[in-house]
């Protein structure tokens, strides 16, 4: 690593390989979610994930590097306990509020790494790719404001309804 173009490059590196393994999850947790709203939240943004991947492609592309992912830990570990969830949550509406969870978590991985990645182009005068980032970090703010909204507009509520105590 010799120079913040080099830092630069490592760190969008790792978001583009973070981009591509959300697109293996996302249909998996729309499939798994029992809100309908929620399941057209994680629909959209697979959708939304296709155009930041493409994107990431155009910034690579612009500072003549290739589009290579690099191994991200952390979103390797956020999409595990994701993974988890949908598998050991037996009640659907408990599963729903872990999956908001698990992605909210994502979206503010991402929401850091682009918020980083933006002020580094700033400093380093790419303003085509700070244009770029720009729009996908606003997709990403966007969809976790969507997550919380969808986890208090009934999520959390259903997922919190205890059953009745047994009569006495
Ligand atoms: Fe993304
Ligand atoms: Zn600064
Ligand atoms: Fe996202």
């Amino acid at each position: 690593m010799q120079s913040m173009d080099d830092l630069f490059y490592a760190f969008l590196q790792d978001i583009y390989f973070a981009e591509k393994e959300q697109l293996k999850v996302l249909p998996n947790m729309a499939q798994k979610s029992a809100n309908e709203t929620l399941k057209l939240a994680f629909r959209d943004h697979e959708d939304e994930t296709s155009e930041q991947v493409a994107r990431l492609e155009q910034v690579f592309d612009i500072l003549g590097r290739e589009a290579r992912g690099k191994t991200s830990d952390a979103m390797i570990a956020i999409i595990a306990e994701a993974q988890r969830l949908i598998d050991e949550a037996d009640d659907e509406a408990v599963r729903d509020a872990g999956l908001v969870a698990a992605a909210q978590a994502a979206e503010h991985y991402e929401i850091s790494r682009y918020a980083t990645l933006l002020g580094w182009a700033e400093h380093l005068g790419e303003d085509e790719i700070v244009e770029l980032l720009s729009e996908t970090l606003e997709e990403e703010r966007h969809a976790d404001e969507l997550l919380s909204s969808i986890a208090e507009g009934g999520v959390n509520a259903t997922a919190s309804e205890r059953p009745e105590e047994a009569e006495v």
